[in-house]
């Protein structure tokens, strides 16, 4: 069933219940389908949907025939963040920020599509008679979110993004529009009243304890390779840690890109041990991407201390899973309070819910008087963090 093709906004919520009803009564598809066309007909389609709605390639605007951040190739994408799930190779022409065009090359080799156009920070230019702006989104190096204007109608898809300070990329701007947003498309990763994420500085003091604690051991951070490793440097920077500090090789090349964009990440040096080498570790940093913490790599270091940076640390479930025994709760995401605070500033006439916990929030809109309803776009995940 086409997402477009459902009665829209809360009328979406009543129509689910009123289907559950009359299924209960008759359990018949015949019925069923009788009940959507009939609420279909009663509610007109609301003019945003126009713009931008879901597909299984992803959000796609008609009018512009382009993709925001899809999942499969398309002719014309335009890319949020250099995240694997959001940054995919195959596309033909692709509109991202510098940096994330960048990071793509990287990740994915200079042809990773076949014409890449850097768009600019807070200037609007046109594709296809659609006006498109790119704004930062403070979810990683380069990331954006992207505003969406036609014919009076704005929508902003703000891909991921997060509203705390992070001294490794530019911070989330509110996007400056002429009338109130028609809809404001927010992520959901964290969005349960539970999810409260913990204050940075304190969580960064906690591995500088555990290594003042336990001076000849090696701290092992698991930390995703774009984003989270540099941002946990630049953290430990701060927190006065001048040591040279010791990454895994897949970590390199994102690291050394930073540096060329102007942040400072002290002294690196490659985490690499022979073969039956303890090595000179006692007491280091040292960074890897999460599935290297489980294997020998990791356990070659001297009485290796498992640590994870990730907002997901905060489920203790999930820190014990992965056997790790100092989580750091650090996150590229909003937390509750965060998503809910950026709704009321933005004020947008409907909130748009993508990836994650989306029944929550919609759940909170509707109460607080909100008109919101999920996207239920698929192929995101919500590990890279
Ligand atoms: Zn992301
Ligand atoms: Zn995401």
């Amino acid at each position: 069933m086409g997402w477009e093709n459902l009665p829209s906004c809360c009328g979406l919520r009543r129509a689910t219940s009123r289907l559950v009803a009359v299924q209960r009564l008759a359990a018949h598809p015949v019925v069923t389908l009788i009940v959507i066309v009939a609420n279909h007909r009663r509610t007109k389609t609301v003019k945003p949907d126009k713009l931008l709605h879901p597909t299984p390639k992803g959000l796609y605007c008609p009018p512009g025939d382009f993709y925001i951040d899809p999942v499969a190739p398309v002719a014309r994408a335009l890319i949020t963040h250099g995240h694997a799930d959001h940054a995919r190779s195959g596309h033909d022409t692709v509109w991202a920020t510098d940096q994330t065009l960048d990071i793509m090359a990287i990740r994915y080799g200079a042809d990773h599509c076949k014409t890449p156009i850097a768009a600019p920070l807070r200037e609007m230019f046109e594709i296809n008679g659609v006006n498109i702006g790119f704004w930062p989104a403070g979810h990683v190096l380069g990331s954006a979110q992207i505003l969406v204007e036609h014919d009076d109608t704005r929508i902003v898809a703000s891909g991921d993004y997060k509203r705390r300070r992070d001294p490794s990329c530019a911070p989330f701007e509110v996007i400056p529009t002429p009338k109130r947003l028609d809809a404001f498309i927010t992520e959901a990763t964290f969005a349960l009243p539970v999810f409260r994420h913990p204050d940075t500085a304190g969580e960064v003091a906690k591995l500088l304890e555990s290594r003042r604690q336990f001076p000849d051991s090696a701290h092992m951070v698991g930390v995703y390779a774009l984003g989270k490793a540099q941002r946990v440097i630049r953290h430990l920077r701060e927190e006065g840690h001048k040591d040279t500090i010791y990454i895994h090789g897949s970590l390199a090349k994102l690291c050394e890109y930073y540096e060329t964009q102007g942040y400072d990440l002290g002294p690196l040096a490659p985490a690499t041990l022979a073969k039956g080498e303890k090595g000179n570790f006692a007491g280091a940093i040292v960074l890897g991407p999460p599935s290297a913490m489980t294997d020998k790599w990791a356990r070659r270091f001297p009485d290796p201390i498992t640590c994870f940076a990730s907002g997901w640390m905060q489920v203790r479930q999930r820190a014990r899973q992965r056997g790790v025994e100092l989580p750091i709760v650090l996150s590229d995401h909003c937390d509750w309070d965060e998503l809910l605070d950026t709704i009321e500033e933005i004020d947008p006439k409907e909130v748009w819910v993508t990836h994650g916990r989306d029944d929550a929030l919609v759940r909170w809109c509707e109460l607080n008087g909100r008109v919101a309803r999920p996207l239920h776009l698929i192929g995101y995940e919500d590990e890279n963090e």
